[in-house]
């Protein structure tokens, strides 16, 4: 297929576990919507936490977004000229970005040890997003910090706040969230070293050309302080949609331990994607 228009789409999973319904869902939408556009599609390979991700996730994740009926034209899998499309070997791009984000003031180290950034190189799914810091490094001086070697921080990113970060979403129309009200001081790397999750897929999101994210609307906040990151790198912001979340019988948003939903349990039990497909 020749493609003749500029949109760029992706399918971002992490490998944290089985695929399951919600996300062959949402990653459906974001290949319609390439594919309506006559555009590409990435497929990147979220694994910037190698802690919790496991090798056998990858292959699996591959092996059932092609049984479900997907095709990408760049990813981990075939390559691509703007790889390489596995978070876990793009380390130095994420490392210059927390560079010019240092250089412009926009961070400041945080010695704080608190669950949240524990989680930070997660994407905030539902109930965990990142809870509102109160702020307790913002103001300590580098010198306090520089008369402690030995201690190892956290960057996070200083909102502004009562700022209202608003945008046009492709599906849910004009949203808006209020900075230090909706959400607070995130964390863009974490003190083990790890990227968080904001940063990486900025700097994927840009570097990829992505001009459009599709993704699941739990993701709503996380957007808002994407947007912030993109000003601060100075880097053109992709469009957003997005999607309604599925859930299981009980109104419970579809999580990996749905196993029963896993893409790979579907196939096993002979499920065929066009039937689970119908209705979309
Ligand atoms: N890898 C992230 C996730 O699976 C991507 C989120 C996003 O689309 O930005 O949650």
């Amino acid at each position: 297929m020749t493609l003749t228009h500029n949109y760029r789409g992706r399918l971002a999973p992490s490998p944290t576990g089985y695929l399951h319904l919600g996300h062959a869902r949402t990653f459906w939408t974001a290949q319609e919507r390439a594919r309506a556009a006559g555009g590409a599609l990435v497929l990147r390979n979220d694994d910037i936490d190698a802690r919790r991700f496991k090798l056998e996730f990858v292959a699996a994740m591959i092996e059932d977004l092609h049984w479900f009926g997907f095709a990408w034209n760049e990813g981990p899998d075939c390559g691509g000229p703007r790889g390489p499309y596995n978070q876990s070997e793009r380390t130095s791009f994420y490392r210059t970005a927390l560079d010019q984000l240092r250089a412009g003031g926009f961070i400041y180290s945080c010695t704080c040890s608190r669950k949240d950034i524990a989680a930070a190189a997660r994407a905030p799914h539902a109930e965990d997003d990142e809870a509102i810091y109160p702020g307790t490094c913002r103001s300590k001086s580098p010198s306090t910090l520089n008369a402690q070697p030995s201690t190892r921080f956290n960057w996070r990113f200083r909102v502004p706040d009562g700022e209202t970060i608003s945008f046009h979403d492709q599906h849910l129309g004009p949203r808006q969230y209020v900075a230090g009200r909706d959400f607070g001081d995130f964390v863009v790397w974490r003190r083990d070293d790890v990227p968080a999750y904001q940063l990486s897929v900025v700097v994927d999101d840009a570097a990829m050309q992505i001009t459009e994210v599709v993704r699941g609307e739990d993701l709503l906040k996380s957007t808002a302080r994407q947007l912030l990151l993109y000003r601060a790198l100075g880097l053109p912001p992709p469009k957003f949609f997005h999607c309604p979340l599925m859930t299981d019988a009980a109104g419970v948003r579809l999580a990996k331990r749905h196993d029963a939903l896993s893409l790979r349990q579907l196939r096993a039990r002979g499920a065929a994607p066009a039937d689970l497909r119908r209705g979309w």
